[in-house]
């Protein structure tokens, strides 16, 4: 028998199978964690596939397959998983590598422990190191390099002279229990039985359910305003699944993910829902992980990655927010949390639901061509009103003298709040204090020295600093411009910090809580901020798109934007579509309870129908004229983009190979009906961290008429490139950058 195996290894151009020899002794199955020689070291790889033949049997004798691999670590891969494998592969043309830890559990990736094996009698190694290895097998690289001194390159040289072999072990470690038990309240089980749908809820929870007892995948699009009651049909759909024996997967953007979140469903759930999100340590996402995978939990909460969790007998899978740009991956491999929950869903008949307040242009799109079913949940709760938007043109502000940060309505409107002893949400999609530097006299703005990118200006006491939002650089905020040495500098742009520092000014003794990514940096900061908040013990809650979801306070009666154009003019085919959604899920975060809610919009686009739209909450407009546009420049929904960006740094080296791709690309899919393929350009940030960088975008209607192409390509450009040069892909690119 021979088996094809996938190495786990970080270098792409090896990003192939290797035929080894299966011993007679190891009886080997398909997805089998195994240890297999690979050039001087032992390395940890999978079976793909099994087979009789080996692909060039005579050109020379096969290694062996060490042993077979089977811990909670080194977890096999089921038959699923593998089937996921082949998928990223296929759709996001992802390495081997990348992605067989994609779908692996968690802690896989987590410590391996290098040792040492003697090859041979231990001559020309120093004569204690010899000593040690007669009476040990294996010697950890720590115990060589402290006792002995050992430097990595004389190491490295032993290995290579055939003294030593590398052995790479996984640190074992034991279950832990899982934690404390939560109590299901009674009260809470039945306050929620009691609770009478709406008409509209019942009508959703019908068609969920009658897609569920068929068996057979469904997707299904739920448009329901914000506080209109879906979380509510999710937990209804999801009693029902439980009820049948089988298993649901929520999906909620990381953001939103909150405990106030969780909570609900423990509350209704107890302890057979298991959390997964990146805030959790990795012991505490391995006991989650080893609960779901031993049939413990049923129900399965958790942002993107929570998508691969295993669940044999999955009936739902729901993606809550379904725009969300977080449930698309940045990196290998690419990707897109809503095509694997449908990959999964499919293959166990199970329902896919998607729900949102702005569903994606997509979904939308393919309720309205029939291959989604789509519900509405068209009135809050309890008739509840949306907030009342006013849009406040900051042009006209500005003339008329008033060059505040905060217009007048809503100075208006925010002292009314603080009066009546009420809360407010301020939004601003930047953070850092101004956003850049320029020079008056000759216009130039500073850069960062490594990236394409304007440096932010941020304060911490008394000084200020320059920082690159894309790498670590951070100078001295310069007194004379680098350029033409004028003294003329001055900040423009506004950012969190700013908002904040005026805000205290202009209202002497407001409490303010911001949220941004520099204040939420510490384990557990982003919840304990919203608890302070949630306790009234600010005033005002000012942040960036991290408080824009999900959140539900009651005393919040007032929402401000302070800039409603900071997404708007991106060069990113999107842009509409992310400013539209962004505001209407701002504006739902007033008025959700007893006090009515308002909205105060500063634009200094108020015309633009992004804007416009989104103030009368008016979706259905918004989605006709933002798909006539899509369609007119075809763009997706009609098409798809796949994006290529080739990064050196050198700019002549990248260029060239920008240029070896396309041509290799234009070789593949030159003849193929449908497709664009454009020219390589230089890429919307031309330089990042050091690195030049171009881009080849890919247009087409059917992924499956380019997908042999786009492979090849890629693949074959992979395994010659230099060291120095890397290309990334991302198929069906969304923020095009
Ligand atoms: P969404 O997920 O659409 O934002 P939720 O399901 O969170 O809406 O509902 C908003 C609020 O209304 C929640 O506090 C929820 O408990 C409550 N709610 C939901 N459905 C009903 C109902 N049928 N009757 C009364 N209250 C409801
Ligand atoms: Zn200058
Ligand atoms: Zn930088």
């Amino acid at each position: 028998m021979i088996a094809e195996v996938a190495i786990l290894a970080k270098a792409k151009h090896i990003d192939r199978l290797f035929d080894y020899a299966v011993p007679d002794s190891l009886a080997l199955v398909e997805g089998q964690a195994v240890e297999v020689p690979f050039h001087t070291r032992k390395a940890i790889g999978y079976v793909i596939r099994l087979k009789e033949v080996a692909a060039e049997p005579e050109r020379f004798e096969l290694k062996l397959v060490e042993r077979a691999l089977d811990s909670v670590e080194t977890a096999s891969l089921s038959e699923e998983m593998l089937g996921l494998v082949m998928f990223l592969r296929e759709r996001y043309l992802a390495s081997w590598g990348a992605s067989i830890q994609t779908v692996l559990p968690p802690v896989t990736r987590a410590k391996v422990r290098r040792e040492y094996e003697l090859i041979g009698s231990g001559e020309g190694l120093p004569p204690e190191v010899a000593l040690l290895f007669t009476r040990r097998k294996t010697v950890a690289k720590k115990v060589l390099q402290e006792r002995f001194g050992l430097t990595d390159s004389q190491l490295h040289k032993a290995v290579a002279s055939g003294l030593l072999a590398v052995r790479d072990r996984v640190t074992t470690r034991r279950r832990r229990q899982p934690g404390a038990k939560v109590e299901v309240a009674d009260d809470a089980r039945v306050q929620a039985a009691g609770l009478e749908l709406t008409g509209e809820q019942q009508a959703a929870l019908a068609l969920v359910l009658a897609a569920l007892r068929e068996r057979r995948t469904r997707s299904i699009v739920i448009h329901g305003v914000t506080g209109s009651g879906k979380t509510e049909v999710y937990i209804r759909a999801i009693h029902e699944v439980i009820a049948m024996g089988r298993q649901a997967l929520m999906l909620v953007p990381e953001i939103s993910l909150t405990a106030q979140m969780t909570d609900r469903f423990r509350r209704r759930f107890g302890e057979r829902v298991a959390v997964l999100h990146s805030r959790l340590g990795e012991r505490e996402k391995f006991v989650e992980w080893q609960r779901i995978l031993h049939g413990e939990a049923d129900v399965v909460i958790g942002a993107r990655s929570a998508v691969f969790a295993p669940l044999p007998r999955l009936g739902i899978a729901i993606l809550d927010e379904e725009h969300e740009s977080s449930y698309k991956q940045d990196k290998e491999p690419p990707y897109l949390a809503r095509e694997v929950a449908a990959w999964r869903a499919d293959r166990r008949g199970a329902v896919l639901v998607l729900g949102s307040a702005t569903p994606s242009l997509e979904s939308m799109y393919r309720a309205q061509v029939g291959r989604y079913e789509l519900l509405r949940l068209s009135r809050r709760v309890a008739d509840r009103p949306l907030a009342g938007v006013q849009i406040v043109n900051m042009r006209d502000e500005f003339r008329s003298g008033c060059h505040s940060l905060f217009s007048r309505p809503l100075k208006a409107a925010l002292t009314g709040v603080l009066a009546r002893g009420e809360q407010a949400i301020l939004f601003l999609n930047r953070r850092g204090y101004s956003t850049f530097l320029q020079c008056r006299d000759c216009g130039s703005v500073v850069k960062c020295p490594h990236c394409d990118i304007t440096l932010t200006v941020h304060k911490k006491a008394a000084t200020s600093t320059l920082r690159c939002h894309f790498c670590d650089h951070s100078e001295a905020l310069p007194s004379l411009c680098p350029s033409c040495g004028s003294a003329a500098l001055r900040q423009f742009g506004t950012g969190t910090q700013r908002v904040e520092h005026d805000l205290l000014l202009e209202f002497p003794g407001v409490r303010v809580i911001r949220m941004d990514v520099d204040t939420t940096r510490q384990k557990g900061a982003h919840e304990r901020l919203l608890e302070e908040f949630g306790r009234h013990e600010a005033d005002v809650l000012l942040g960036t798109q991290m408080i824009a979801k999900g959140l539900d306070f009651e005393k919040v009666s007032l929402v401000g934007v302070i800039a409603a154009d900071t997404s708007l003019f991106l060069p990113d085919f999107r842009a509409a579509e992310r400013t539209f959604q962004l505001l209407v899920q701002v504006a739902g975060r007033a008025g959700r309870h007893q006090i009515p809610g308002a909205m105060i919009v500063q634009t200094f686009s108020p015309e633009h129908y992004a804007v416009s739209l989104a103030a009368r909450q008016d979706y259905g407009a918004f989605y006709e004229q933002e798909l006539a546009l899509r369609k007119s420049m075809g763009y997706p929904p009609f098409t798809e983009i796949t994006q290529f960006v080739i990064a050196n740094p050198d700019d002549t080296e990248a260029r060239d190979e920008a240029l070896a791709l396309h041509a290799e690309l234009k070789r593949h899919l030159g003849t193929v009906a449908g497709v664009r393929l454009m020219a390589p350009s230089p890429a919307t940030i031309g330089r990042l961290r050091g690195r030049y960088r171009y881009q080849i975008l890919v247009v087409y209607r059917s992924f499956k008429a380019v997908q042999e192409g786009l492979a090849a390509s890629y693949r074959a450009r992979l395994s010659q490139i230099k060291a120095d040069t890397s290309i990334t892909v991302d198929v069906n690119a969304h923020g095009l950058d």
